[in-house]
């Protein structure tokens, strides 16, 4: 198992890479998104959608656990940190293996319901407007899309 990792210097820069990952995405891709409050997961998610032609802005869904917007392909966008102690099967497997793209943040909170194969994303701060982004392809579909995109 290979982790890659791609440095940005502004959030532009961060929703430039997520739109070209979100370019090659395809459906029933699942990708879980970690990092500090602050590290640009909501950024990333943005730059995302526009790589699945998703026109809406993408906000983050803390407060509706998961959220669905229409392009390319749908995308679930997923804030998990409300299930905490819970035990709570929101019908998560027709989401990772439907028509769309899943975003899931907290995904630990979760970790029963992932599927084995899915695309590990870690984003941190190294400076003012520096980031790291490590991505961990799990499972060959993933390393595809990943080696795609760092060429
Ligand atoms: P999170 O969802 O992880 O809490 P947000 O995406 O909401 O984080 O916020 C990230 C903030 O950091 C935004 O204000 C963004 O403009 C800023 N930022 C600065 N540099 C970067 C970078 N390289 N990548 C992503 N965001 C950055
Ligand atoms: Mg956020």
């Amino acid at each position: 198992m290979s982790v890659y990792h791609f440095k940005t210097k502004s959030a532009e820069e961060t929703m430039a890479f997520a739109e070209k990952l979100g370019s090659v995405l395809e459906k029933g891709d699942v990708l879980t998104l970690a990092g500090d409050l602050g590290a640009g997961k909501t950024t990333f998610t943005k730059g995302l959608a526009k790589g699945l032609g998703i026109t809406r802005t993408v906000n983050s869904p803390t407060f509706t656990i998961i959220k669905e917007y229409n392009g390319r392909l749908p995308l679930y966008h997923m804030d998990v940190y409300r299930l905490e102690d819970s035990d709570e099967d929101l019908g998560f497997e027709e989401y990772f293996s439907g028509e769309g793209v899943c975003v899931v943040e907290w995904a630990t909170f979760i970790e029963e319901y992932l599927p084995k194969e899915r695309l590990e994303l870690v984003i941190s701060h190294i400076g003012e407007d520096e980031r790291e982004i490590q991505l961990t392809p799990l499972g060959e579909r993933y390393e595809e899309r990943v080696k795609e995109i760092m060429q």
